[in-house]
């Protein structure tokens, strides 16, 4: 049984992983220059050494009895560290955020730089578009990205499907990335809420990091939006500017002050849990037909790997085996 998927995010990897252990032959496909998706982190040179920042999840939970396995697991290899600084129940990768998709992608044959441009549905199975070039034929196809952007894979395949993902709209998030020569003069380590800010943390005070100071400001959805379209630099100063007012402290000069636009940062969950179209064998996985969590990303990943299991021929799997 070939299996594509467009997408290796922690969705994308945990519906990999679930059914590479039943037998399946998965590729994943990304158009990521690295592995991370929203659990990406950012390394930026200064002459006092490369600062990496984990400029999307924060830190995930682990309440899920299947997930909080694995998550002990990946503690006991050194791969994630609690962070009872954020939350009792916080977790990060160590040394950053993106090390467990690099080591779940490190167990898949996943082709980064890989853009999937359309679904083609062809006599022998699946094949994927990238550009000119068009990977497959696979017996599977399986979206695992943010909602808008399977809406557009999803909408000549499955018109259903493709208004399940429309309805799910996700928020926007500017993210600013800041260093400084000096730790800043405050004990606190997070902020939560204030002002502009939706949520900050000093990325240099998480479990396993060391060099510079370092800090992540994540700005609120509603002030986001309304500046999709400003300049980077702009958008850096103003909530470097926050920063230093919710600390109540004066920042020294910012050695790295930077920002980043995650267009489809989160969406509240539609509820689904996965979408499976047994007749087409498309399916549908993501963070988004649960809640913006990475916890939920893995959990609707295995929903759309059992889904699957269910309504496959099994022996069609063991026969391939064979
Ligand atoms: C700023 C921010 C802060 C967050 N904070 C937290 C937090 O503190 N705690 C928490 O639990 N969660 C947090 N989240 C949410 C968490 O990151 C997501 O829930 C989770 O990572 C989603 O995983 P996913 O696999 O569903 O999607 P993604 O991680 O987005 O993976 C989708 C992948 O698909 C790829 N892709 C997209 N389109 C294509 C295409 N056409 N072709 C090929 N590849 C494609 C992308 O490159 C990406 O790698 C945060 C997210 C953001 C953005």
């Amino acid at each position: 049984m070939r299996i594509g998927i467009v997408g290796a995010g922690m969705a994308g990897l945990a519906c990999a992983t679930a059914l590479g252990s039943r037998g399946c032959d998965v590729r994943l496909f990304d158009k990521g220059r690295g592995p991370g998706g929203r659990m990406s982190t950012r390394r930026i040179h200064t002459a006092g050494g490369d600062i990496a920042f984990d400029h999307g999840a924060q830190y995930f939970t682990a309440r899920d009895p299947g997930f909080r396995d694995l998550v002990n697991a990946w503690r006991l290899r050194g791969l994630v560290a609690p962070w009872p600084a954020a939350h009792p129940d916080a977790w990060v990768g160590v040394p950053a955020m993106n090390c467990v998709i690099r080591d779940m992608a490190g167990q898949h044959a996943v082709g980064f730089g890989a853009r999937v441009k359309s679904l083609e549905q062809r006599q022998d199975g699946w094949h994927f578009r990238l550009g000119a070039q068009a990977v497959g034929p696979f017996d599977i196809a399986i979206i695992a990205v943010p909602a808008e952007q399977a809406a557009t894979l999803l909408c000549l395949h499955d018109f259903e499907m493709a208004r399940v993902a429309l309805r799910a709209r996700s928020k926007p998030c500017w993210t600013g990335l800041f260093a400084f020569h000096e730790p800043l003069a405050t004990i606190q380590d997070t902020i939560r809420d204030t002002g502009i800010i939706t949520w900050a943390a000093r990325n240099s005070a998480k479990p396993g990091r060391d060099g510079l100071e370092s800090w992540v400001v994540q700005a609120q959805p509603s002030w986001t939006e309304a500046r999709c379209d400003h300049a980077p630099g702009d958008i850096a100063q103003v909530l470097l500017g926050a920063l230093g007012k919710a600390l109540r402290v004066d920042l020294p000069d910012a050695i790295i002050a930077t920002s980043h636009l995650w267009r489809f940062a989160m969406s509240n969950g539609t509820g689904d849990q996965a979408l499976w179209n047994a007749r087409n064998r498309l399916g549908v996985c993501g963070d988004w037909l649960i809640a913006p969590r990475v916890e939920s990303a893995w959990q609707s990943g295995n929903a759309l790997a059992a889904m699957i299991a269910r309504s496959v021929d099994t022996s069609a799997l063991s026969a391939y085996r064979a």
